[in-house]
């Protein structure tokens, strides 16, 4: 309804505003690198210089000065002559390449008796020293160059990025007695049935010895799921800090490399290293990346990813129970998952993490607020109602634009105006679509979910309601959880159009109270209608058509991977009869929802409003109001007792 796409993680790329940038030291000791290849570079060509300023003079000059008896000697490398006077000062000349030094002196004039009297030194020109600078200006780039990709190398692997060494896990690891890293229960709000359930994890790796003595059978995996930014790896990070225990954290998107192999070599040591350091927890954030369907033939498959779910599946199925590892994983798409993922002795505990409501909201909130002044003027429980559809991560950002925006205009405290304007700057952040509920969207929502819950309520064979929310999630504006008393084996005629008449209920609702409908409604229809499909050709339940299946039996199409092109061996005539009867299916349930609904107005009005000022109802507040009203609430038999 509102547009909020489970799939998308609005998150990525946001980083708390205050929080500064890595250092890189990998770059300060470059540049030091870079200084010193530099003075080395300038020292050199200072020294060539200093070569230079040796005055060059004339050989005639050289000549006469022999003849006078001033030179005191001459130094000959190659073709050049460094001159060293009777006085001490040094001079420069070249002679001609061809002839030898007496030769060209005797040219000029010079006797062999006047050049004797001068001490000459031929100096070998292939000297250690004459190459080097010979060499160095082509020397010094390249050894710069080899100099930078060895440091590269160096930090690199130092850094953890291991850009050298593919096969390595790149699992981060958190250590229990780092006091920094360290996340407890205390610093999750809210999710309440979630923390419950992973208590009981919790206790196992503090004392895994009183569980195995007993003989129970200790959960391998736990499939957290829940919208982006529910606080799914905050709560695996307090798991691990609550029993203290190391948490090796590993994400499924960073399994998708270039080389296959790599990933399942990754898992492969991942494991290793956490059966090492057991009692341990392994979490893999955002498994739906490695953990998809497999082998739909669509598209091409992945392998790399098909290689690395397998081994992540082996390595689950490989544990002995007194291995006291246990894996956790997240997943915003649980709807992608494959099933072999599922299986027992796989993730076969799921927890939900839903969105925050107004308390919720609060407390998380509370949490965050934990190290910031605050003005007096701060009530946080106004802020919290005016988020709804915040995720944990939007309040936790929420209070850090407001330190921001207090910080720039240099003020000491918080105050309550910082918050309600960083709330707008939350939401109209780059990568949200998703709005605030506008006054007319509640109502609309709330109306619509009260649909469901009282047609459900009402129904006799429908699923009894748990909650009421009109808290978006996932891509639904709200939800009304049904949930059966046992497992169905056997679906009955009655059950199913019981179910269908509660799918229409937001819709019924919507018409009756609007005088219009939204596309709010759009997935409550498709339901209506699968189930309707189902019930004439798959299960008979058809008088028009009787008992002939039309279909084979499947996954449920609303599974989320529906047939992509289902064969029907029937003929136009058949397909025909099927539509009309569905569609006469469809309007019966209409009719009988319009009429529930509208025997029942004044309790459809009060769920609504109840629902506008709370926004989620549970299940003993949502029964008290039933009651109030004259609608006895179901119950299992064993609690109605
Ligand atoms: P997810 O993994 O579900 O996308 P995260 O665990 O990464 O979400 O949450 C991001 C941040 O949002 C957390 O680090 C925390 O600061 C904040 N947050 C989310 N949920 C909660 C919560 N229930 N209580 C407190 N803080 C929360
Ligand atoms: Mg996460
Ligand atoms: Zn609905």
């Amino acid at each position: 309804m509102l547009g909020k796409d489970p799939a998308k993680k609005p998150r990525r790329g946001r980083r708390p505003a205050l929080e500064l940038p890595p250092r890189y030291p990998l770059w300060g000791s470059f540049f030091g690198i870079v200084l010193i290849l530099l003075s080395i570079a300038l020292g050199y060509s200072l020294f060539a210089e200093g070569q230079a300023k040796t005055p060059e003079i004339a050989f005639s000059e050289l000549a006469a000065g022999i003849k006078e008896g001033a030179v005191k000697g001459i130094e000959v490398k190659g073709d050049t002559l460094s001159i060293t006077y009777a006085d001490g000062a040094v001079k420069k000349t070249k002679k001609e390449a061809e002839s030898s030094l007496s030769e060209t002196l005797a040219n000029y004039g010079v006797t062999g008796a006047e050049l004797g009297a001068v001490s000459v030194e031929i100096k070998n020109e292939s000297g250690f020293f004459f190459w080097l600078f010979q060499l160095a200006p082509f020397l010094i780039p390249l050894l710069l160059i080899v100099l930078f990709f060895w440091y590269i190398s160096r930090q690199v692997r130092g850094a953890g990025m291991q850009a050298f060494t593919f096969g390595q896990s790149k699992a981060r690891m958190i250590d229990p007695a780092d006091k920094t890293q360290r996340v407890t229960f205390g610093d999750v709000a809210g999710v309440k049935e979630a923390k419950e359930e992973l208590k009981e994890i919790v206790e196992f790796l503090k004392n895994p010895k009183k569980f195995l003595d007993i003989g129970a059978r200790i959960p391998k995996g736990v499939l957290l799921m829940g919208a982006p930014g529910t606080g799914k790896t905050l709560l695996a990070r307090a798991v691990a800090g609550e029993a203290r225990v190391p948490f090796f954290s590993i994400s499924g998107s960073e399994f998708v490399e270039m080389f296959v192999g790599v990933g399942a070599s990754r898992v492969r040591d991942l494991f290793k290293l956490a059966k090492k350091a057991a009692p341990a927890i392994v979490f893999i954030d955002e498994i739906d990346a490695v953990g998809r369907v497999r082998g739909t033939g669509v598209g091409g498959g992945n392998d790399e990813r098909e290689q690395t779910l397998n081994q992540i599946l082996v390595e689950m199925d490989g544990f002995e129970p007194n291995e006291k590892v246990i894996v956790m994983a997240a997943t915003n798409r649980p709807d992608v998952l494959d099933p072999a993922l599922l299986r027992p002795g796989r993730f076969d505990r799921r927890v939900i993490l839903d969105l925050p409501d107004v308390h919720d909201r609060e407390h998380i909130l509370r949490i965050h607020a934990r190290e910031k002044p605050f003005a007096e003027d701060v009530t946080l429980t106004v802020i919290a109602e005016r988020t709804p559809g915040f995720s944990g991560a939007d309040l936790y950002s929420l209070m850090n634009e407001a330190a921001i925006l207090a910080a720039r205009e240099d003020r000491k405290k918080i105050e309550q105006k910082d918050l309600i304007r960083s709330i707008e700057k939350v939401l109209l952040g780059p990568e949200r679509q998703s709005h605030l509920l506008s006054k007319e969207e509640k109502k609309i929502t709330a109306y619509h979910e009260a649909g469901h819950a009282l047609v459900a309520s009402v129904l006799p064979y429908a699923d009894p309601v748990h909650k009421i929310s009109i808290v978006a999630r996932g891509h639904a504006g709200g939800y009304t959880l049904k949930l059966p008393f046992e497992e169905r084996r056997l679906q009955s005629r009655n059950e199913f159009l019981d179910d269908i008449a509660v799918s229409l209920g937001g819709y019924v609702a919507e018409e009756m109270i609007f005088g219009d409908v939204t596309t709010g409604p759009s997935s409550d229809i498709q339901i209506a209608s699968a189930l309707a499909r189902d019930m004439v050709t798959k299960y008979g339940m058809s008088a028009e058509l009787g008992p002939v299946a039309y279909e084979e039996l499947g996954g449920r199409i609303f599974s989320g991977r529906g047939a992509l092109a289902a064969e029907h061996d029937y003929s136009e005539e058949v397909s025909a009869k099927i539509d009309a009867e569905v569609s006469s299916i469809i309007s019966a349930q209409l009719a009988r929802v319009k009429k529930t609904l509208i025997s029942h107005r004044a309790t459809l009005d009060a769920i609504a409003e109840e629902l506008i000022r709370v926004e989620t109802i549970e299940r003993d507040e949502f029964e008290r109001l039933l009651r109030e009203r004259g609608i006895t609430p179901k119950h299992k038999k064993e609690e109605a007792a």
